[in-house]
């Protein structure tokens, strides 16, 4: 589908916007209207990506002159004047994002360095607004809080960090609250409901979300706020489309490996457009009425914003599909919604990692650091684990520290004579694994000699039989099970059916290989995985192929 607007429309765009700035750089709705802090910063977004960026730069500048002492600012200005004089968390937080995004886009380190106070003074004013629960209320002496303003702060906070990178300083009390929000809004029950969109497109935008867990989210909301050739509804039950919430999920979409639905909602709503550059904020469209009866600066930004992450026409364009965020450590990476529940790396001392590294095995490092960190946190004192499939014990090494540390026991069973894809002439058949005297594999006295030298043969108890066969006389409840066994449909769904229903009230499942693309590896364990989602399992870490639910 052909872009529907031309690279010289967008800059009409732009420079519409900078016809409405102030000459203090304030960028309010439209000239003569009020200014708010989060819509400004993102009017100046949209002149980043365009190229207008001395204008940005002075947009900025008067964000950084009107910040007030407590690094705040005020919820609304009029002609440079605070009329409204509350904080808003997520209008205060939003410096970051915008201060990130002019980064990626100029690569000026001096832009950075100029605005670091500013963005450190605002993180500062914010995160005594996060509640316990993780969650922020949306101004100080409210309980509330919304889904939209959290997700939006949960970006912002992981922009602050990458700014923090950018002039060297360490703030890992950001990091923590990042995480603590991310977690949060896992949980709808922490918010206000609210029947607007963005609730629901929100959070998909600048977090790490998976692309199944992605397109879940997206089905969820399509039908009731998308109206096809108009855009997106802003809030039901009224017949209401918004430039901004239309170009908010057209970055939604284009983040999470929807491009040619992004395309096509940006191409609808295009009738907003107005010959100036300029787009009117929504349209009642049962009357076909405009709606408020404004164009307004923030709406062209984000129209901006959408055709760079479309069309990519700057270094900002990948922004909200978290672009040099580098993941900082994997509990981040996991996913954007784990549960509130604490998920903390567990290292491998170094003499078992060396024992693990030696060990064959498909255990790819990242998986073994999320299985040990996530059975670890559900693994109780006197506790047991099981495994399926054991091959030569390298994932038992990593499972095996794991319950030695909590005074638990781990049964990795294994009839060791391989999986189908491991016999002779298939794809993962390792010769040096075969019993030349029954002339077929035997994975045992590997993973014997592993678990010896690793020093846990007390707590790890190799059990050699078939899946089916013991878990037909197994009776004690689980804290863990890791599925890693044989991958066919039969042996996948056996597994799942001979398990799953062992693991306690609150323990957790574990599936390795779960690949929802079938260009990526086989779909049996994909298809208990979502097995397990629809008897109620929750999902709460995705690390590679590697999916941990709690029952
Ligand atoms: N967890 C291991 C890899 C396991 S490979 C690691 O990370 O290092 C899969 C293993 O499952 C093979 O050793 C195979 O023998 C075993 N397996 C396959 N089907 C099985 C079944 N039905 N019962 C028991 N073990 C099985
Ligand atoms: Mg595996």
């Amino acid at each position: 589908m052909n872009p529907p607007l031309t690279p010289a429309q967008v800059l009409h765009t732009a420079a519409w916007i900078a016809t409405q700035q102030e000459e203090s750089g304030a960028i309010p709705w439209h000239v003569g209207g009020h200014l708010d802090p989060w819509d400004h910063v993102q009017a100046a977004m949209g002149l980043s990506a365009a190229g207008f960026h001395a204008q940005a730069e002075r947009a900025y500048a008067w964000s950084a002159s009107a910040q007030l002492p407590d690094g705040s600012w005020a919820a609304k200005y009029v002609d440079g004047e605070a009329v409204d004089h509350y904080l808003d968390a997520n209008f205060t937080a939003y410096i970051a994002t915008g201060v990130w995004h002019h980064w990626l886009v100029t690569g000026s380190s001096e832009f950075v360095e100029e605005l670091w106070s500013t963005v450190d003074a605002a993180i500062d004013a914010v995160l005594p607004l996060q509640r316990a629960d993780g969650a922020f209320v949306w101004t100080p002496g409210e309980p509330d809080a919304l889904v939209t303003g959290n997700a939006s702060i949960a970006f912002s906070l992981r922009c602050a960090v990458g700014l923090s990178d950018v002039v060297g300083e360490s703030r890992p009390e950001w990091e923590a609250a990042a995480e603590r929000v991310a977690a949060a809004l896992a949980d709808p029950s922490l918010f206000e409901p609210k029947p607007h969109s963005m609730d629901w497109y929100y959070p998909l935008l600048g977090a790490p979300w998976s692309q199944v867990d992605a397109d879940r989210r997206i089905e969820q909301g399509w039908d009731t706020f998308v109206v096809p050739g108009r855009g997106v509804r802003c809030v039901t039950p009224n017949t209401w489309v918004t430039g901004a919430e239309t170009c908010e999920l057209v970055l939604a979409l284009a983040a999470n490996g929807r491009p040619d639905e992004a395309a096509q909602v940006f191409a609808d709503m295009q009738h907003l457009r107005e010959a100036d550059g300029s787009y009117w904020t929504g349209l009642e469209y049962a009357s076909e009425q405009r709606w408020p009866d404004e164009r307004t600066t923030w709406t062209a930004g984000s129209v901006i914003l959408a055709y760079d992450a479309l069309y990519g026409i700057s270094e900002g364009s990948n922004l909200f599909a978290g672009a040099g965020l580098g993941v900082r450590d994997a509990v981040l990476a996991w996913s954007a919604y784990p549960p509130p529940q604490e998920i903390a790396p567990v290292p491998l001392p170094p003499a078992l990692a060396e024992v693990a590294a030696r060990t064959k095995g498909f255990l790819p490092d990242d998986e073994a650091d999320a299985l040990r960190a996530v059975v670890a946190a559900h693994v109780r004192p006197g506790g047991t684990v099981v495994e399926i499939g054991t091959y030569c014990g390298k994932s038992a090494i990593h499972l095996g520290h794991v319950v030695r540390e909590a005074g638990a026991t781990l049964v990795t069973l294994d009839h060791h004579r391989g999986s189908e894809e491991q016999q002779v002439g298939w794809e993962y058949h390792d010769a040096e694994l075969v019993d030349p005297r029954v002339g077929a594999m035997d994975t045992l006295p590997f993973a014997r000699q592993a678990l010896f030298e690793a020093g846990l043969e007390e707590v790890v108890v190799p059990v050699v039989g078939r899946s089916t066969t013991i878990s037909a006389f197994w009776a004690t409840p689980l804290d863990a099970v890791f599925i890693d066994g044989g991958h066919t449909e039969e042996a996948a769904q056996n597994d799942y059916d001979g398990w799953a229903g062992h693991v306690r009230e609150g323990g957790v499942l574990v599936i390795h290989d779960v690949f929802p693309d079938p260009a990526d590896g086989g779909q049996a364990p994909f298809h208990i995985y979502e097995r397990a989602l629809a008897d109620g399992f929750t999902e709460i870490l995705h690390v590679g192929s590697l999916r941990a639910l709690r029952r």
